[in-house]
């Protein structure tokens, strides 16, 4: 499907919202000057305009197919990854000790976004070796690391994570798969996963696989789970690959959307792997490839945003039913209701991708300065990104479909698969209720202080233009402080009334921060153009939903358990 990356956005984002010029300031990026990113982001483009894109129908109308044992991918899908190893896409933030490019995170976030607008389920396959990647850096040997990491960056060989089995989904904790040590250094890996993205291909070399699995000696639960790597192909000291390990793809799923990722079952028999960090701390490992993946997957949501908010867009200007009250536009995109979906599509969009660059900016900040509060802040953003990012991603291709009336329905025209394909990134990589227990959790355990700090930020922010916007202004400062109050009683809360209001709090948050860059765009813009005008889209519509969101925050479980299973059952 036709696809244009929206290379000005990135720009100005980057260059009046997010910060990134602290970013290109440090020593670890001195690397990404203005050309630099002008380079990355336009020669990125190209390929996701030219080569990527035409891949989208063909992936969702030929699925990938296992034939005796063997996975083999939707037509042209070797091609376009082939391109996307030629051109050094597959991991330009990693470190170029091993091959990589040592490009900033941020920049990552876009190239990924618009590979994933121009076709998602090839892009997966990228990401989960980037997640990888990450993982083996901080928690491999030295020697796992000179073999595996150059090919995984070079895209000769491709990365997966294996947690998922059937009896341990979002209980991760409850794995059976087995790891034995074999006295050498390696380890007999024994078990069943379950829908593992990529987990087999026919255009890469080797496949290799992060597994969780429990040692002997591992406790029940989380606290006893171990991480391993599982290569397809067993590698030589020189990485020439040799015998075939002892592992199959059993299964691909057959799945409402995303048709061109295979998601496999994956069955290892006593398969070889090697030990990556400490035994029984494959959880905390797991987590760096997870974090990464988070907030990968929060951006796949806004490819999808964008492709859907295109398509629509340009359906609405062409299809015309009625009288429009607008002089010169008689298309349907001329109607009021049309155009408060279209609005509110790209305001929703700007506010998703503004929120993930924010976080990519905070992970690259951490990662050059070390510094406690960038780690905190990348901490927060994270599950709020890969929430909203999902959830966005989701009510704007629906909305697309919407905007195309009775052809949305239609599968020919496309605005279907944009739902199908976005649908799932709510559910893997963490639930989105998952993400939100995770941040009025695990994120509030500093008591607030992060999200204190974010929230001072914004109210500074508001207070500092209330003469110039005094409408968006203040709006935005009393949705904060709202927030803050609610974030006070959250703190309070106990944890089952917190994990009751966890999604009503993610989403007040998201709202509040989306607004926030809502105004600075306004700012930046300094007249009363465009983006100033997208800005009270969002703060004046959008934005008062925080209301009823945190109202539900204060409630907790309050209710919900005063309905019995005999009356949810009645
Ligand atoms: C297409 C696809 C690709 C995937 N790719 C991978 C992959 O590459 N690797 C991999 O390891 N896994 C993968 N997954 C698995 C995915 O991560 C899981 O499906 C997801 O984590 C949810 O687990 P589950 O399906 O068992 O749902 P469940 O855990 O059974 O959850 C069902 C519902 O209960 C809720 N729930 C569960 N526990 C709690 C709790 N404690 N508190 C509140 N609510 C809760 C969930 O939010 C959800 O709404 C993939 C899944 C799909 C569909």
């Amino acid at each position: 499907m036709p696809y244009n990356a929206p290379l000005t956005e990135y720009r100005f984002l980057l260059d009046h919202i997010v910060g990134f010029d602290q970013v290109a300031a440090t020593e670890t990026y001195a690397d990404a000057s203005p050309d630099t990113v002008e380079a990355i982001l336009s020669e990125a483009a190209k390929l996701a305009q030219t080569v990527l894109a035409p891949l989208q129908r063909p992936g969702d109308l030929h699925p990938a197919k296992l034939e005796n044992g063997v996975v083999r991918t939707s037509p042209g899908f070797a091609e376009g990854y082939r391109a996307i190893v030629e051109g050094g896409w597959v991991s330009i933030a990693a470190n170029p000790e091993f091959g990589g490019m040592g490009l900033p995170m941020t920049l990552t976030t876009a190239v990924n976004e618009m590979m994933g607008s121009a076709c998602l389920s090839l892009q997966l396959n990228p990401l989960m070796t980037q997640g990888q990647i990450e993982a083996l850096e901080h928690h491999a040997s030295d020697e796992i690391k000179a073999l595996y990491i150059p090919k995984l960056i070079s895209g000769e060989w491709c990365g997966t994570m294996n947690l998922t089995e059937a009896q341990a989904g979002s209980d991760v904790g409850a794995l059976r798969s087995k790891a034995e040590p074999n006295g050498n250094g390696t380890y007999d890996i024994t078990g069943q996963k379950i829908y593992i993205s990529w987990g087999d291909n026919d255009f890469s070399e080797n496949v290799c696989h992060l597994v969780l699995a429990r040692l002997p000696d591992g406790v029940a639960g989380t606290k006893g789970i171990s991480l391993f790597l599982v290569p397809k192909f067993i590698p030589d000291d020189q990485g020439n690959v040799g015998a075939a390990n002892s592992l199959s793809v059993v299964s691909l799923e057959h799945k409402m959307g995303l048709h061109g990722s295979p998601t496999a079952v994956m069955q290892y028999d006593g398969a070889t792997g090697w030990l990556i960090g400490e035994p029984h701390k494959g959880m905390a490992a797991m987590f760096t490839m997870m974090n990464n993946a988070r907030l990968g997957v929060g951006v796949q949501g806004i490819s999808v945003a964008e492709g859907a908010y295109q398509h629509a867009l340009a359906y609405a200007m062409e299809r015309k039913q009625g009288k429009t009250p607008m002089a010169g536009n008689d298309a349907i995109s001329g109607h009021a209701d049309v155009r408060r979906m279209l609005a509110t599509m790209k305001a929703e969009v700007f506010s998703a991708r503004a929120i993930a660059l924010a976080c990519a900016v905070a992970i690259d900040m951490a990662k050059a300065t070390g510094s406690p509060e960038w780690k905190a802040r990348a901490a927060l953003l994270t599950p709020i990104t890969k929430a909203f990012g999902t959830d966005t991603g989701i009510a704007v291709a629906d909305m697309g479909i919407q905007v195309h009336g009775g052809m949305g329905f239609i599968e020919e025209t496309g605005a279907a698969q944009y739902l199908r394909d976005v649908r799932v990134t709510a559910i893997y990589e963490g639930t989105n209720g998952i993400q939100a227990m995770d941040l009025v959790g695990r994120k509030m355990m500093d008591k607030g202080e992060a999200a204190f700090r974010l929230i001072e930020e914004i109210e500074s922010n508001a207070h500092g233009v209330r003469a110039q916007y005094p409408d968006m202004a203040a709006a935005v400062w009393d949705a904060a402080e709202s927030l803050r109050e609610a974030t006070e009683g959250l703190i309070a809360q106990e944890m089952n009334d917190r994990f009751a209001g966890a999604v009503a709090y993610q989403q007040a948050f998201a709202r509040v921060l989306g607004s926030h860059y809502h105004l600075c765009a306004a700012m930046a813009e300094g007249k009363d153009g465009p983006r100033t005008a997208l800005a009270r889209v969002a703060i004046k519509r959008l934005l008062p939903q925080h209301k009823a969101l945190l109202a539900q925050v204060s409630l907790g479980a309050e209710g919900l358990y005063a309905l019995s299973d005999a009356d949810l059952l009645a």
